[in-house]
C-alpha cells in the first residue's frame, strides 16, 4: 500500500480548513495545513467579526441619541477611530492565535506559506514537496472589483479594516451584505456615507417586504442612490471625483467596492490536477464534496454555494467526518438562518415570500410593522418588522423574516424551531416574553388578507 506523508493536507486555515484539520486530526488522521495569510480566513480577520466589532461602536450612537428620551443628557460626546481601530486590531491578533493554537493543540502540522497542488496526492510548500493520501481546498474567497476607469483607487471590504483614521466622505458600491453593513456603520461612526446601487431596491435575494424597509432605512441615514452604477473614478489628489451612470459627479475621500467575492482559486496548481471549476470560477463538487479529482476535495467560500461561516464549518465537518470516521448523510442546506448587521438589523430564516411562490408552495402570510417600545421615548422614526410564511398543507413555519433590533439573536431561537418542523400553532401555543421584540413570533394571529 502506497504511503503518505499525510492523510489529509488542507490549503487554507479560514472557517472550514480550520474545521476539517481539527476533526480530522482529533479522529486520528495525519494533517498538515498550509496557510499563507492568516488564521481564521476572512471572517475572523477581515469579515464578519471586525465587522460586528464597528457595528457594535456605531450602535453607540444611536444609543447616545435614544437615551435623551429616557432623561440623559450630555455633552462633548466623541468617537476617536483610532481607539476602536487599535483595539478592534488586539482582538483579532488574539483570535487569529487562539486559531492557530487550536490547530497546534490538535497535533496539525503547520505550514506557514503558499501551497501549491502538483498533482492528485502532491503539495508543494515553498521548496518542500509532500504528499497526502487526500487534499482539502479551504482556499475561501476575495473581493471582486469591478473594471472601469479609475478602478484602481477603489478600496475594498479588506482595507477598511486597516484604514488608521476615518474619512470625511466615503461611497460604496454595492447593494450586498457588505455594502448595506458598512454604510450602516460608516455613517453612524461620523463619515458621509454615499450608497450606489444598480438595483431599484437593496438586498437581491431577500424577502421584497424585508428590501423594502432596509431601502426605506438605508435613505433615511445615508444619501442613497439607486439605479445607479459608477462609470469612472478619478483621483483629484484630496479627493476621488466619481462619475455616475446618470451623469451625476460626487466628490468623496474614498470609495469601497462592495461588489460581492470571487473564488480564490488563482495560481493554486489545478491544472496539475483534475479539479475543474464552474462557470463562475468556484471549484466543481459533488454532493461528498469531491471534486473532479477523486483525491481532492472543497469547501467553503471556494466552492461558492452558501459562502457563510457556519456553512464552512458545517461543510468542513462533514469532509473530515466522512474521510475519516464514517459514511455520512446528505448535507442540507435548508432553513439556513442569516443576519445583514444593518441598522436595524435583519434576518431570515428559510423561503422569502418570492421563493415560496416560486417553488409552487401554497401558503398563507402572517406579518406586522411596529415601532419597538423603546422607540416611544426615544423619539426614532425606526420601523420594526416581522413576516411569516406558513405552509397550508401541514401548517409548518417554511419562512421568518425579522426587521429588528438584535433580529440575527432573536433568529436563531426561530431557526431551531423550523429544523424541528415547528407548526404556527406550536408558535401560537407559545407563550411570549412581555415586554420583548421577539414575543411578536409567538403573537401573530392575523393572515394576510384575512
Ligand atoms: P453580495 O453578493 O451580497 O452583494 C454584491 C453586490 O454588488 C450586489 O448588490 C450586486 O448587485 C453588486 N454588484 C456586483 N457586481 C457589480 C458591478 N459590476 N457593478 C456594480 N454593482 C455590482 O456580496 P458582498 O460583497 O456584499 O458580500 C459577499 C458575501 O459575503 C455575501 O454574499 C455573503 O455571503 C457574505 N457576507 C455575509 C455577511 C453576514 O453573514 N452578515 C456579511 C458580509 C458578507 P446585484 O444585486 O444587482 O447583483
Amino acid at each position: 500500500m502506497e504511503t503518505y506523508d499525510y492523510d489529509l493536507f488542507v490549503l487554507g486555515a479560514g472557517s472550514g480548513g480550520v474545521r476539517a484539520s481539527r476533526i480530522a486530526s482529533n479522529l486520528g488522521g495525519r494533517v498538515a495545513v498550509a496557510e499563507e495569510r492568516y488564521f481564521g480566513g476572512t471572517c475572523v480577520n477581515v469579515g464578519c467579526v471586525p465587522k460586528k466589532l464597528y457595528s457594535y461602536a456605531s450602535h453607540y450612537k444611536d444609543d447616545f441619541e435614544d437615551s435623551r428620551g429616557f432623561g440623559w443628557s450630555f455633552s462633548n460626546v466623541h468617537f476617536d477611530w483610532a481607539t476602536l481601530k487599535k483595539n478592534k486590531d488586539n482582538e483579532i491578533n488574539r483570535l487569529s492565535a487562539i486559531y492557530k493554537s487550536i490547530l497546534n493543540n490538535s497535533g496539525v502540522t503547520i505550514f506557514e506559506t503558499r501551497a501549491r497542488l502538483l498533482g492528485p496526492h502532491h503539495v508543494k510548500i515553498g521548496d518542500k514537496v509532500c504528499s497526502a493520501r487526500y487534499i482539502l481546498l479551504a482556499v475561501g474567497g476575495w473581493p471582486y472589483i469591478p473594471a472601469f476607469e479609475g478602478a484602481e483607487y477603489l478600496m475594498t471590504s479588506n482595507e477598511v479594516f486597516a484604514m488608521e483614521s476615518a474619512p470625511k466622505s466615503i461611497a460604496i458600491l454595492g447593494g450586498g451584505y457588505i455594502a448595506v453593513e458598512f454604510a450602516s456603520f460608516f455613517c453612524r461612526l461620523g463619515v458621509d456615507t454615499t450608497l450606489i446601487y444598480r438595483g431599484s431596491k437593496l438586498l437581491r435575494g431577500f424577502d421584497e417586504d424585508v428590501r423594502d424597509i432596509i431601502t426605506r432605512e438605508l435613505a433615511r441615514s445615508t444619501n442613497l442612490f439607486l439605479e445607479s452604477d459608477i462609470s469612472c473614478l478619478s483621483n483629484k489628489n484630496n479627493y476621488l471625483e466619481v462619475d455616475l451612470t446618470s451623469g451625476l459627479k460626487l466628490q468623496v475621500e474614498q470609495v469601497v467596492a462592495a461588489t460581492g467575492r470571487r473564488p480564490l482559486t488563482q495560481d493554486l496548481g489545478l491544472e496539475n490536477t483534475g479539479v475543474q471549476l464552474n462557470k463562475y470560477g468556484a471549484v466543481k463538487v459533488d454532493d461528498r464534496f469531491c471534486t473532479a479529482e477523486p483525491t481532492i476535495f472543497a469547501v467553503g467560500d471556494v466552492i461558492d454555494r452558501v459562502a457563510l461561516t457556519p456553512v464552512a464549518l458545517m461543510e468542513g465537518q462533514w469532509v473530515a467526518q466522512s474521510l475519516f470516521d464514517k459514511e455520512m448523510g446528505s448535507v442540507s442546506y435548508e432553513n439556513i438562518p442569516t443576519a445583514v448587521f444593518c441598522h436595524p438589523n435583519l434576518a431570515t430564516c428559510g423561503y422569502s415570500e418570492e421563493q415560496a411562490r416560486a417553488a409552487g408552495l401554497s401558503f398563507d402570510v402572517y406579518e406586522s410593522s411596529f415601532r419597538q417600545l423603546k422607540h416611544t421615548l426615544s423619539g426614532r422614526q425606526e420601523q420594526s418588522y416581522i413576516k411569516l410564511l406558513v405552509n397550508q398543507d401541514d401548517d409548518r413555519v417554511i419562512g421568518a423574516h425579522f426587521v429588528a433590533p438584535d433580529a440575527g439573536e432573536l433568529m436563531q431561537g426561530v431557526a431551531v424551531a423550523m429544523n424541528s418542523g415547528a407548526t404556527k400553532s406550536v408558535f401560537d401555543a407559545t407563550l411570549g416574553i412581555h415586554p420583548t421584540l421577539a414575543e411578536e413570533f409567538v403573537t401573530l394571529r392575523e393572515k394576510r388578507g384575512a
